[in-house]
């Protein structure tokens, strides 16, 4: 089968014909129709990732099962489905009180741990596969795996955003990001988005952010600051995301958020810090959490929001398996609005 795989760091993946998997008794076979790289294929590339070459990379997946063992009983060859990407026991107390991404065993993640989506096909445990509806597309189920549903658990679980709440998303233009910001609406919070580029921001807006920050021109400093304050009346912000995670966005953020306000990093950059006033801990009794990746419940739920319109799938554009490095390279440069698939 094709398949792109990682030889080197720091190096372009390479098409290769390598032999297809073959499932074990609990496992899948999936024929991959399309997957999204995003950031972390990035990271993964560069080298700043957990991971053993050679590797297979990309785990935003969708496709159809062509091979399921005897002990897999949730599909059945033919289904189409989309990948749940997070490997979990199953078995500890937090897959068992509905946090399985807090995993004790957690083995990591397909594409890392284990060969992903950007080959013709992929092998998963048979728990880790989701059928999905024929009314929604291969690339549209690829959104639901991380964007979609990564969204619902940072608002829902981590920020708890209230209706009427200001919702600051730094990185608002990108893959999780403006799925994101359609989400807080259906949760009635104002969102200010914040992004490197004018013509990113202006499609944030057409997905219903109130207002946007440039981060080229107010590049985290008093000037972001300022801006956040504005459309605040002085207040800031009762939730800030940062799924840039840059030490100089996430000390941005720390700044902007109004009393009792919480901060969620899901963004990472190597080596970022952050520095606190840790006075704003006490006397404004400011929270701050991260969100890591998502539940199953919640990709239900995203597929839901999805099948019923109320969360638009925002794939910008498709591209052939043999493009995904130079796919990398635009998300690496920040380019890319929304999520690129590649279609198999
Ligand atoms: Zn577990």
């Amino acid at each position: 089968m094709r398949a792109m795989v990682l030889r080197e760091f720091s190096s372009p993946l390479r098409m290769e014909d390598v032999p297809a998997p073959r499932g074990g008794p609990d496992e899948v076979v999936v024929k991959v129709r399309a997957c999204a790289p995003d950031m972390l294929d990035v990271k993964t590339r560069a080298g700043q990732s957990n991971v053993v070459l050679p590797r297979i990379l990309g785990h935003e997946i969708a496709g159809e099962i062509a091979e399921a063992g005897a002990s897999v009983k949730n599909v059945r060859t033919g289904d189409r489905v989309a990948v749940y990407d997070y490997l979990n026991c199953g078995a500890c107390e937090f897959c068992w009180n509905g946090r399985e991404t807090l995993c004790r065993n957690n083995k990591g993640i397909v594409g890392l741990a284990i060969d992903g989506g950007f080959a013709d096909y992929v092998k998963v445990p048979g728990r880790n596969v989701l059928p999905i509806p024929p009314d929604i597309s291969d690339e549209a189920a690829t959104t639901l795996v991380s964007p979609v549903s990564t969204s619902l658990h940072a608002l829902r679980e981590r920020a708890k955003v209230s209706p009427g709440d200001h919702l600051l998303i730094v990185g608002a233009a990108g893959g999780v990001g403006i799925h994101m910001v359609q989400m807080a609406q259906l949760f009635g919070a104002r969102v200010i988005g914040a992004d490197v580029s004018d013509e990113k921001n202006e499609k944030t807006k057409k997905y219903g952010a109130e207002a946007v920050i440039n981060t080229a021109e107010r590049p985290f400093d008093s000037s972001f600051d300022e801006a956040v304050m504005e459309v605040t009346g002085g207040g800031g912000v009762q939730v800030a995301i940062d799924l840039y995670g840059s030490s100089e966005s996430l000390a941005a953020c720390y700044r902007c958020l109004d009393t009792a306000g919480t901060l969620v990093r899901i963004g990472s950059r190597p080596g970022d810090r952050l520095e606190i006033d840790p006075d704003a801990l006490t006397m404004k009794e400011v929270v701050l959490t991260g969100c890591r990746y998502n539940t199953k419940e919640e990709f239900h739920k995203a597929l839901e929001l999805v099948r019923t319109g109320k969360i638009e799938p925002v794939v910008s554009f498709s591209f052939p398996l043999s493009e995904v490095n130079e796919v990398l390279d635009k998300i690496e440069r920040n380019e890319v609005f929304g999520r690129g698939v590649a279609i198999l």
